[in-house]
């Protein structure tokens, strides 16, 4: 009778809605063989300080070729992924290839080098609720013998609402490891200020969407140039997303902005074209 009770429920849903539940069940089932399989990738985009142009940093992004579908954004599977709870397992993933690459950038840097290089990794709130990703992570470091500031967390604002135990904790470990996090998205979520005065935050990003009009729309302007006013006078620094032209180059240039992300400059790419970049930067 309770399965009656199901199916009859289920007819609620109109046809179309049935079928996108369908094609989530299945990329689920999909995705749990994508890590066995190696069809998982990072791709590479440069951050380039806005200043000099030169590149010390760079965001990983997952990249997923379904055998079938071709390439799926990771805005469609990340959250199944959550859901599933096939976050930890794909993030520790992440993490081990992040360092790696970060390693072999490291091993390209002229001898005596200054700069320090970094990777910065996008981490689901869900992978600080359990915290075994992060450890992979510490114990990937500490394996490789490299400081913890060659790697930067990219979190969002949700998370910092978090204020369970186990994140706080999770958090000042991070901080402890010499890890730094950058607020993802900035602007778009909760933007409670408040934690950025209790939280131990490195880095600003301000969201693609506060970008994309910059030069046209004055309240865009308006909010970039007061984030990044706030986040100097906070000794934070900044980066803009979705850098896309030069005239939104120019305008941040003049807001002092220090970083910028954004097809202007580069796309995301795979790791051998990323070291060939950096390889072909002048000294
Ligand atoms: P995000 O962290 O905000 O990453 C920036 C997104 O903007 C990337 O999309 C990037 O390809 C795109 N982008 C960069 N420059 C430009 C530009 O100039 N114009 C436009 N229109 N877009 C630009 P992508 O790679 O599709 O990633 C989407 C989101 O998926 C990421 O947003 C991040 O939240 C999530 N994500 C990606 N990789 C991972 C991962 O390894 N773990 C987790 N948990 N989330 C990830
Ligand atoms: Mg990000
Ligand atoms: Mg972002
Ligand atoms: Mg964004």
């Amino acid at each position: 009778h309770a399965k009656e009770e199901g199916r009859n429920r289920f007819s609620y849903f109109s046809p179309a809605m049935q079928e996108r539940a369908m094609l989530r069940v299945q990329l689920g089932k999909d995705l749990r063989a994508a890590l066995a399989e190696r069809q998982l990738s990072l791709h590479f985009q440069p951050i380039p300080s806005l200043g000099s142009g030169s590149i010390h940093k760079a965001e990983a992004l997952l990249r997923w070729t379904h055998p079938q579908r071709g390439p799926v954004p990771p805005a469609e599977f990340i959250p199944v992924a959550e859901e599933l709870g096939l976050i930890d397992a794909i993030g520790a993933w992440v993490f081990r290839q992040a360092v790696a690459t970060v390693a072999r950038w490291r091993d390209m840097q002229p001898a005596g080098a200054t700069d320090e290089v970094q990777i910065t990794v996008n981490a689901s709130p869900r992978q600080f609720a359990t915290g075994t990703s992060l450890e992979v992570l510490l114990d990937e470091l500490d394996r490789r013998q490299l400081p913890g500031s060659c790697i930067a967390l990219e979190i969002t604002e949700g998370l910092l609402l978090d204020e369970r135990p186990t994140v706080t904790a999770q958090l000042a470990r991070l901080s402890a490891a010499g890890i730094q996090t950058s607020l993802d998205d900035f602007g778009t979520g909760y933007s409670a200020m408040a934690y950025l005065k209790r939280m131990d935050i490195h880095t600003l990003k301000i969201d693609r969407s506060f970008i994309r009009d910059l030069t046209t729309d004055p309240s865009d302007l308006a909010i970039t140039e007061a984030i990044i006013a706030m986040a100097h006078k906070l000794g934070l620094e900044v980066v803009a997303e979705g850098v896309e032209t030069e005239a939104q180059r120019d305008c941040l240039i003049a807001a002092h902005c220090d970083y910028g992300q954004g097809y202007l400059f580069a796309r995301p790419m795979p790791e051998d074209a990323f070291l060939e970049l950096i390889a072909c930067q002048p000294a």
